[in-house]
């Protein structure tokens, strides 16, 4: 085409894939509006984006990290604001990243069925004062048993289309975290998950937690893929310069622990799509 400047990438393959987690300034500890992630998005040559900010929660529940529930319209409105300022053919989506908590299930309903979201995120987040009050009793190996259990308790909710970050509980107490003495309970929580039919996410972040490595692992993803669990990729960006970030190695990753697909969700529906596929779309 040759136009200076277009904002589309010079490449072979048409956009395929989505980023389906990344947040905005509402959540107080993200930067950046929606429209830049959309920019970095398009730059990426991905299909699209999904907004999934941190969900609004009642009674001032861990509010430090999250919009307030009187801002959910303003939510709403600077995700349309990206969805009219993107190029024809890339799609920005509405989506949440909820919090998972015991009690909090009659709120998300509802909050879930407030607007037209095309994907739910699950989170379980251990490190925020209300879960670490709840279930912290002083043994890291007690509070990752928990933390796991609870994984597969928010997949049977119904709640979700994917679990968020899976095996985020191995940065509570990194230099004890032994795979293997967990994996009995990551089996029992990810033979649940797969009865449920809720996909789970591969995260790139984890890369810069203080456990340098995406979550979930290889080991657990390769638990993953023998129990037939759909995985979907998604950078968790805190700032647009994120977006799309470590895909191509995320995707390699998938298929050393075996998979050929990898999955996005649209109007909450899942679709899979060829890893060989996705990988010649994706800039790196
Ligand atoms: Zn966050
Ligand atoms: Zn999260």
């Amino acid at each position: 085409m040759g136009h200076l400047g277009h904002p589309f990438p010079m490449t072979e393959s048409p956009a395929i894939y989505f980023d389906s987690h990344m947040h905005t300034p509402l959540c107080k500890h993200a930067e950046g509006h929606p429209i830049e992630y959309m920019q970095h998005g398009v730059s990426k040559n991905l299909k699209g984006i999904i907004m999934t900010c941190h969900s609004p929660m009642p009674d001032r529940f861990s509010h430090r990290v999250r919009m307030s529930p009187e801002q959910f319209g303003t939510y709403m409105e600077m995700v349309s604001e990206a969805a009219e300022e993107a190029p024809d053919g890339f799609d920005v989506l509405l989506g949440m990243e909820s919090d998972w908590f015991p009690g909090m299930e009659p709120w998300l309903t509802e909050l879930h069925s407030s607007a037209d979201f095309h994907y739910i995120l699950g989170s379980v987040h251990w490190h925020i004062p209300e879960y670490i009050d709840a279930f912290w009793k002083g043994d890291s190996s007690a509070f990752r048993i928990q933390y796991f259990e609870h994984l597969a308790e928010s997949a049977e909710s119904g709640l979700f289309d994917s679990l968020a970050h899976p095996d985020l509980v191995k940065n509570a107490s990194p230099e004890d975290w032994h795979f293997e003495t967990v994996q009995p309970h990551i089996e029992s929580a990810l033979d649940r998950i797969a009865a449920s039919g809720v996909a789970m996410e591969l995260n790139t972040s984890g890369l810069n937690k203080v456990m340098p490595e995406m979550n979930p692992g290889p080991q657990m993803l390769e638990l993953m893929c023998s129990r037939g669990i759909p995985v979907v990729i998604g950078s968790d960006s805190h700032n647009p310069g994120r977006v799309g970030e470590s895909f191509l190695s995320g995707l390699g990753m998938l298929e050393k622990a075996g998979y050929d697909k990898v999955s996005i969700f649209r109007e909450r529906k899942r679709q899979d799509l060829l890893i060989s596929k996705v990988k010649e779309t994706i800039a790196p």
